[in-house]
């Protein structure tokens, strides 16, 4: 259902009024984990002024050790629920269990199925059962072909507005937190018609990897980009280290809505 080859046009997918996908340029920013509400508005604010269209903001984080901050639960996506009224920014979140299906469908714009959840098919299959927009990462080690029949998973249950979000895979380089697959996009845009965005964040694991990388994603055709911003990210909660204050994604946005006018997406 996801092959180019059936459905020759691009899928446009409708997150609660954001077009993503076609001609149109996703930019979902905010911080890896929901922290307190003055946080998230803060960033919510300034990452709107700067031209993000969507809110994303980890409430349940899959963390590699359970001693640390495991995100603030059903609380946090009361707080990206705030911060939605008050910014018009639909927020992206991510679900790790079918447990909480039925309220992320309740409140969550786009869910948002973690690199760590890609194979979980119980998971995926469920998705399938709803409408409501998935963004769907690439595994830690999945191949183009493994990660396009985890979207086979929602599709062919009946949810038909997937997004993918090439994040980074796992080789022996360890400088990098991943090694950012640049010619995923083409591939997947090739094979698919799905949407296809990039995070570098989680791709380079260092703040000043993710404006060339971004920059690279966009010329190259990805139909958006998924950032961590935090006001403070020196005592960030999660991922400070790959977090961009938002002076520096404001400057950022400005240069990728040029290369993307270049490409023809606005
Ligand atoms: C995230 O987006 O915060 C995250 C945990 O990403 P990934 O699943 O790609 O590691
Ligand atoms: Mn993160």
């Amino acid at each position: 259902l996801a092959n180019r080859a059936f459905h020759p046009e691009d899928s446009i997918i409708d997150v609660s009024g954001v077009k993503v996908g076609g001609d149109n340029l996703a930019l979902i920013a905010g911080p890896c984990s929901v922290e307190s509400l003055n946080q998230v508005m803060k960033i919510a604010k300034a990452a709107k002024t700067s031209g993000a269209n969507l809110l994303r903001g980890g409430a349940f984080k899959p963390r590699t050790s359970p001693y640390s901050f495991q995100g603030l639960g059903l609380d946090g996506l009361d707080i990206l629920y705030e911060a939605k009224q008050e910014t018009g920014l639909p927020i992206v979140s991510e679900l790790m269990s079918t447990e909480y299906l039925d309220v992320f469908n309740e409140k969550v714009d786009l869910i948002q199925i973690g690199a760590r959840n890609m194979q979980n098919f119980d998971l995926l299959r469920q998705l399938g059962q709803i409408d409501r927009p998935i963004l769907l990462k690439r595994g830690l080690n999945a191949t183009y072909e493994e990660w396009i029949m985890s979207a086979e998973y929602i599709l062919s249950s009946g949810n038909k507005n997937v997004i993918l979000c090439e994040r980074g895979i796992r080789t022996f380089e360890t400088y990098t937190r991943n090694t950012l697959d640049l010619q995923s996009i083409p591939v997947l845009k090739k094979k698919t018609h799905l949407p296809v965005i990039v995070d570098p964040s989680h791709a380079g694991g260092k703040w000043w990897l993710v404006d060339p990388m971004a920059k690279a994603a966009i010329a190259a055709g990805a139909d958006g980009l998924m950032i961590e911003v935090h006001n403070d990210p020196e005592n960030a909660l999660c991922d400070g280290v790959q977090s961009l204050k938002p002076g520096k994604y404001n400057e950022l946005l400005q240069q990728i809505k040029q290369i993307a006018a270049v490409v023809g997406k606005t």
